[in-house]
């Protein structure tokens, strides 16, 4: 019997955090200011977040240390994630292709958001700041934020979209058991939600308005600064654990990925898992396939324009250059929440533009039929957004059948999906 869990041991675990933006294969577009009379979004965004953050989002340096303390509570949380070498999935497909996938679920707050919520906490408490504000939809991002905030001692409080709050309430109830304030959007607390509240009382919120909320009340509340879990470099920058774990993972199975996949929303568990493997791929682009996976509810990367656009749909941010479906640009329906934003990180935009990054996008049926698949063979539930992952590492693996190659597939598994059967349910139980 093969051993198809591999951990690294404590001292093996990476000390520093790799700088994507180091290994691009060109300089990295800045923002820019929308033209308008609405002022500086730059100087909002300065006086928004922590200093930490704003440098790390600056910084040219390949290498930046990961401070101690997160370090020790990487181990905390029990990083490393295993590395699982997916053998019942590769007989199932009757496959040649190898598959081992990244179980960032085994963290405790089941997704890998908790990467970059660990060191934004940190850096909170270290400038005294008071509380950590920001927004979530399908809540992975607030219950991880929580956390983490609530080991360093700061204050958390999140706008959550009101209508996804009511839909699904589980995660905010565990947010509040972790330490969390946790706010429908449009919210009375804010200069923001009360204009909203004024046309509609009984608005649902969207992410636009919870962002709206989040930056309001930083800049209303005295102490508190504004934090993301997504598309920014900082978070990206956080997110190179996932990589350089996994990179080390592989050493010790002896073997090195053809093919690296990862769902991309806002882009951080991609730019994650594939932070180790940019720099080969620009340098011999023929040697190993990094592939990003959309939701048909927003195929940015596949069907979206690369042009600046802002990152919410009110403009509050400053323009980012990236593949966007336009800022008011409403997703249809879906149960896939973290894919469903219209721009994502400029990082990952950029390697797309360069074509060092390949792009596919599925429906909500076929992603919850590979969801159920791999529940039936390991038991634990994929998250939605995971799901269009395992779809198109079924693919790969079904194309190497047919072309009889002995490939390497490398799949990110961002988060578990127990909160989210209701997806499941409506989707599949349709049928
Ligand atoms: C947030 C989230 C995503 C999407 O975010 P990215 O920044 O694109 O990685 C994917 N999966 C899960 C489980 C998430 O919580």
């Amino acid at each position: 019997m093969q051993k198809n869990m591999i951990f690294l041991k404590e001292q093996d675990l990476p000390t520093q955090w790799l700088n994507i933006k180091s290994v691009l294969p060109e300089k990295l577009p800045p923002l820019k200011e929308p033209n308008d009379d609405r002022g500086s979004r730059l100087e909002t965004i300065k006086k928004i977040r922590t200093k930490a953050m704003l440098e790390q989002d600056g910084t040219e340096e390949k290498w930046v240390n990961i401070p101690g303390e997160v370090l020790d509570k990487y181990i905390q949380v029990g990083r490393s994630t295993p590395l699982m070498r997916a053998v019942e999935l590769e007989h199932y497909l009757d496959t040649p292709a190898k598959i081992y996938i990244k179980r960032e679920d085994f963290l405790p707050t089941h997704s890998f958001k908790l990467n970059t919520a660990i060191p934004q906490a940190y850096y909170a408490k270290k400038e005294n700041v008071k509380g950590l504000i920001s927004e979530t939809g399908a809540g992975q991002w607030g219950l991880s934020l929580s956390y983490a905030c609530n080991m360093f001692d700061v204050e958390t409080i999140v706008f959550w979209v009101r209508i996804s709050m009511e839909q699904k309430p589980f995660r905010k109830y565990w947010s509040e058991m972790l330490g969390g304030k946790i706010y429908p959007s449009p919210s009375s607390l804010t200069s923001s939600g009360r204009v909203l509240l004024e046309e509609n009382p009984n608005s649902y919120g969207s992410l636009g308005t919870a962002i709206g909320d989040a930056i309001s009340y930083t800049l209303e509340n005295e102490g508190y600064k504004y934090a993301s879990g997504s598309n920014l470099n900082h978070v990206l920058l956080h997110q190179s654990v996932i990589g350089l774990e996994t990179y080390k993972q592989l050493e010790i199975a002896g073997d090195m990925p053809d093919t690296v996949i990862a769902c991309c929303g806002g882009g951080s568990n991609l730019g994650g898992i594939m932070a180790p493997f940019i720099q080969a791929k620009v340098e011999n682009p023929s040697k190993i396939k990094l592939l990003a996976v959309e939701s048909n509810a927003s195929p940015r990367l596949c069907k979206g324009e690369y042009k600046y656009d802002f990152s919410d749909p009110v403009g509050i941010t400053p323009l980012t250059l990236s593949y966007t479906m336009g800022h008011d640009f409403m997703p249809p329906a879906s149960h896939v929440g973290g894919l469903r934003q219209h721009n994502g990180s400029p990082m990952v935009g950029l390697l797309r533009h360069k074509e060092i990054l390949d792009a596919v996008a599925y429906d909500q049926e076929e992603i919850f039929e590979a969801g159920k698949l791999f529940t039936k063979l390991y038991g634990s539930i994929p998250a939605p957004e995971t799901c269009h992952a395992i779809k198109a590492t079924i693919d790969e693996a079904l194309s190497a059948k047919i072309n009889n190659e002995k490939k390497t597939i490398l799949m990110c598994f961002s988060g578990n999906g127990l909160l989210d059967l209701n997806g499941y349910i409506e989707v599949l139980g349709k049928k």
